[in-house]
């Protein structure tokens, strides 16, 4: 026999997020329990996360860290002891959050604690009830139409009761105590894009900036959605004023364009820099202003804070048909889309790290490239439209205009501004102003 090599090309970087988002897939997560920790635990493997552990009960302004909801089965029974709804088939046919049940029903006083989604009868939809104790199932309107009159035996076999709320912090020195704030939701169970896909997104951006020499400081939250940045603002008041930027990463993987909604002040640097990368880069996207609803940016923008934190997505939340349902699963989120939303938010992170100010030190009339070999080297290697972007920093630096203000205004993109910026200081005709 003769043996055959097999070569494997390398996975992408997207497939590596791909894959993570499949291993993560089948965890019953919620806003609290095993589930929240386990996948906490598989992206410690990923990055050096801390978990922390918040007592239920905990105050956190309007709002109380609720009890710990942990469930290991579920299901509806027939008369003939036929399992027709399974949690061991799906977890979304759990209602997440559930108090524990264990009681025979006649279809008629079980069907108002059933959700189904008539438009997409081989879905089932995604259900919560958090701060409201009541328990329910989710199943396909086919599963619900083949149910019998009959008297069926329901199961929840789940604990609510006083524990913890977990979340996961990724805190990375720069050299400036301003920080950068990426905050991902983790609290979905088997759904996709919402928010696995911004996860995953999220462990490769801390794995990157762990790598780089940086400016800024950073923080990576993975947090149960709304009460997790809650308590996370309750809890660190006195980090909040470190926060300069932040960006809120969710549904990244889906086949739609990618979307940018503003922070509550509209005109932070990061709803610049992400207007900027958008605009610079290939194919459709959106830019929506802040609106009060969403995910954690509703929190980081709440008045009290008002945190120049914006929200990234492909198609936002609410806006795609499979949102909140069984048809936001694996075969939704591609490794394509996983890279180039990671891609992006790169770009935007190389915007807050480098955009600056300087000075030309030759202000009167233009310094002579052509004799400092700047002006002439077309072809050789410089970036396209490089020259005109060397002019464009000589002119605006003044003290008063940044790299993205001479970029947007000579609408090229950063990376050249700053590359021509870099080579001006290399000759000595520019340099950094004096922080202020
Ligand atoms: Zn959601």
């Amino acid at each position: 026999m003769t043996a055959t090599a097999v070569t494997q090309r390398p996975r992408t970087l997207g497939e590596d997020m791909h894959a993570l988002i499949a291993e993560l897939y089948p965890i019953c997560r919620s806003i609290t329990g095993d589930g929240f920790r386990e996948t906490l635990r598989r992206i410690q493997d990923e990055i050096p996360l801390t978990l922390h552990e918040v007592p239920s009960g905990t105050p956190v302004f309007d709002w109380t860290v609720p009890k710990e909801w942990n469930i290991r089965d579920a299901y509806i029974k027939n008369s003939r002891g036929e399992r027709v709804v399974d949690f061991k088939r799906s977890n979304l046919h759990v209602v997440n959050y559930s108090v524990p049940v264990r009681r025979r029903l006649s279809l008629a006083e079980l069907t108002p604690h059933l959700y189904t989604l008539p438009d997409h009868p081989d879905w089932i939809p995604y259900r919560t009830s958090y701060y409201a104790e009541s328990w329910g199932f989710c199943l396909t309107h086919r599963q619900f139409l083949a149910l019998e009159d009959d008297e069926y035996e329901v199961c929840i076999d789940a604990t609510l009761e006083d524990g913890h709320l977990t979340y996961g912090e990724y805190a990375l020195q720069g050299e400036s105590p301003d920080e950068i704030l990426i905050s991902s939701h983790c609290c979905h169970p088997s759904l996709a894009n919402d928010n696995l896909s911004g996860m995953a997104v999220a462990v490769s951006l801390a794995q990157h900036v762990s790598r780089q020499a940086r400016r800024c400081s950073y923080r990576f939250l993975f947090i149960p959605g709304t009460i997790g940045s809650i308590t996370w603002l309750a809890l660190n008041r006195t980090r909040v004023p470190f926060i300069r930027h932040g960006l809120v990463l969710s549904c990244l993987g889906d086949r739609g364009a990618p979307t940018y909604k503003r922070s509550r002040r509209g005109d932070a640097l990061v709803d610049r820099a992400a207007a900027h990368v958008l605009s610079h880069g290939d194919g459709p996207y959106t830019l929506l202003d802040f609106v009060p609803y969403g995910y954690d940016e509703r929190q980081y923008c709440s008045p009290g804070f008002n945190l120049a934190v914006g929200s990234f997505t492909r198609t936002p939340n609410g806006r795609y048909l499979e949102y909140h349902s069984s048809a936001d699963n694996l075969a939704f989120v591609t490794p394509e889309s996983l890279a180039d939303s990671y891609a992006r938010c790169l770009k935007i992170l190389d915007i807050l790290e480098h955009d600056a100010r300087y000075v030309n030190l030759k202000p009167m009339c233009e310094p002579q490239l052509g004799k400092r070999g700047l002006y002439t080297a077309v072809g050789g290697g410089q970036l396209p439209g490089f020259e005109l972007a060397l002019l464009w920093v000589l002119n605006l630096s003044d003290r008063t205009h940044s790299l993205l203000d001479i970029a947007d205004r000579a609408g090229i993109c950063f990376d050249v501004i700053r590359h021509a910026a870099e080579s001006l200081i290399a000759h000595g005709v520019l340099a950094p102003t004096d922080p202020a």
